[in-house]
Order: C-alpha cells, then sequence, then structure tokens
C-alpha cells in the first residue's frame, strides 16, 4: 500500500486540501483504490460542537461522523464514502489513549505522546487505509504549529517503518508576488527549513500562486529544497476548485507520483478521459 502525506506551510486555507484531493482524483482516474485520512490538530472529538461562523459547516458522514468540511471535498473528488475513522482528530487519539490509561492497558508505564499517542495515530491511518491501493494523509494546520507537531513526529516514524517507495511527502506552500512583480520563493524555503528541522524532507513541491511557477521560480525552489525540478508544481488560482486537478495534470503530477510511488497506472493524457 502506498501513503501520499501533505502538510501545508507559510499559511492556512492555501488549498492544502484540493491539492490533496486533486492528486488523489489523479490517480483514481488513473485506475487505483484511492482513499483519504484528513488529520485535524484540535482538541475537539469532532467537528459537531464547532461554530460554522469560525469553521465552515460541519459535513455528516454515511455513518453520522460530523467532520471537518475537508472531508466533503475528498468524498466527491475522489467518489468515495468515507467514516468518521477517515478524520483524526486529537481530541479522539488522547481520550482513547486515556481510557486505555484508566483500564490499565499499559500495565504501569509511563503514558507518553511519544510513543503512545503517535502509535495511536499510526494506527489510525493504517486502519483507514485497509483495502485500498494509495491513502492521502493530509495533516491540517502549518508546518511549525504546536499542536501538529506529533502527527509529523508520527509521520516520520510512519515513513521509517514503511518501505522507501511507499511514501512520499508532498508540501504545499505559498508563491506570493513582490510588488514588482516577482514570484518569491523565500516563503517556501523557510517553510521546507521547518520541515527538514523535525526530520522531514519533502518529495513534491506544490506552490499555490496567483499565476503558474515560472520555470525559473520552479529551478529556484528546486535548488534550495533540494527536490528535483520535475517535482515543483504550480496551483494557480483557478475560477472553480473543480479545475484544480485538471492543472496539476497539465504539468504532469500524476505522472510523477506513480513513477515515484512505482505504481503500474494508465496515466490519461491531458484532456483524454
Ligand atoms: P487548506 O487545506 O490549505 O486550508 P483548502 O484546500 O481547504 O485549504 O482551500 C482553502 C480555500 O481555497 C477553499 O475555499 C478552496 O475552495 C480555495 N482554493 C483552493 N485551491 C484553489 C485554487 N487553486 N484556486 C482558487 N481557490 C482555491
Amino acid at each position: 500500500r502506498k501513503f501520499i502525506f501533505v502538510t501545508g506551510g507559510v499559511m492556512s486555507g492555501l488549498g492544502k486540501g484540493i491539492t490533496a484531493a486533486s492528486t488523489g482524483r489523479l490517480l483514481s482516474n488513473a485506475g487505483f483504490d484511492v482513499t483519504a485520512v484528513k488529520i485535524d490538530p484540535y482538541l475537539n472529538v469532532d467537528a459537531g460542537t464547532m461554530n460554522p461562523y469560525q469553521h465552515g459547516e460541519v459535513y455528516v458522514l454515511k455513518d453520522g461522523g460530523e467532520v471537518d468540511l475537508d472531508l466533503g471535498n475528498y468524498e466527491r473528488f475522489l467518489g468515495v464514502d468515507m467514516t468518521s475513522d477517515h478524520n483524526v482528530t486529537t481530541g479522539k487519539t488522547y481520550q482513547h489513549v486515556i481510557e486505555k490509561e484508566r483500564a490499565g492497558d499499559y500495565l504501569g508505564k509511563t503514558v507518553q505522546i511519544i510513543p503512545h499517542i503517535t502509535d495511536d495515530i499510526k494506527r489510525r491511518i493504517r486502519e483507514a487505509a485497509e483495502g485500498t491501493d494509495v491513502c492521502i494523509v493530509e495533516v491540517g494546520g502549518t508546518v511549525g504549529d504546536i499542536e501538529g507537531m506529533p502527527y509529523l513526529e508520527a509521520l516520520r516514524q510512519f515513513a521509517h517503518e514503511e518501505d522507501d517507495g511507499d511514501i512520499l511527502f508532498t508540501h504545499v506552500t505559498l508563491v506570493p508576488y513582490s510588488k514588482n512583480g516577482e514570484q518569491k520563493t523565500k516563503p517556501t524555503q523557510h517553510s521546507v527549513k521547518e520541515l527538514r528541522s523535525i526530520g522531514l524532507q519533502p518529495d513534491i513541491l506544490v506552490g499555490r500562486c496567483e499565476d503558474k511557477l515560472d520555470p525559473e521560480t520552479k529551478e529556484k525552489i528546486a535548488l534550495f529544497c533540494d527536490v528535483p525540478t520535475e517535482a515543483v508544481f504550480s496551483n494557480p488560482d483557478v475560477e472553480d476548485v473543480y479545475h484544480v486537478p485538471l492543472m496539476v495534470e497539465e504539468e504532469g503530477l500524476d505522472r510523477y507520483v506513480m513513477e515515484r510511488l512505482n505504481l503500474d497506472g494508465e496515466a490519461l493524457a491531458p484532456g483524454e478521459r
């Protein structure tokens, strides 16, 4: 089984969820059975008690699970039904670990974030991915948030435990324009530096920008972030988010992902569907 971990840098609301869902959609077009897991690093057990004015509408799943509206994007982009097991929250994870501690399941051990919380996170991801070819795991929030740290550590361990070639890290960042109209890569460089400081090296970088990234911008990102130029993709502003899969397909994201993960699928030519 293959896993694609999607993290975000610089700021939230960048389009990390849409990028993750688009990647999944292209792999599902190529014939793979794709699912997704959304990690929400908040202490709420689920989104059911959260103010919709602050957080957006609560999305209700088939099993009654009340979750973040990102799960709605995944269901629509991937055409699959998900359950509350596909939404991992800090509230759920801690509640489960603390219940086990009260029941004496840890046999007197000191219960800690590493390994007990990180083990529970890894278990949830593996269980949600069962029976599929590819699982896209989106980590909510931005790299560097205190709340997200146990998840990034869990993903680092996860990648260490799985075979090389089964895991890809995609990092989505903002590429702003300067006043003189240049695409600026510094925020991306800083955010990759932050990821590396916790032991994660991205394999793919996606730059959210008003327009497509210029070839020079891609080269600069590749050089500073230590990835091949063909691993840098654009996610430009579009009128309709359902066009994002087409935008990233045009740059060959699906082909690159399949090559890196040794997935023997048929990437469709742009426009062929
Ligand atoms: P994140 O996961 O980074 O918080 P989301 O994927 O939820 O971000 O997207 C945040 C908002 O930006 C959503 O309203 C989404 O529809 C919009 N969005 C995402 N990608 C694009 C794009 N390429 N062009 C225009 N709007 C986008």
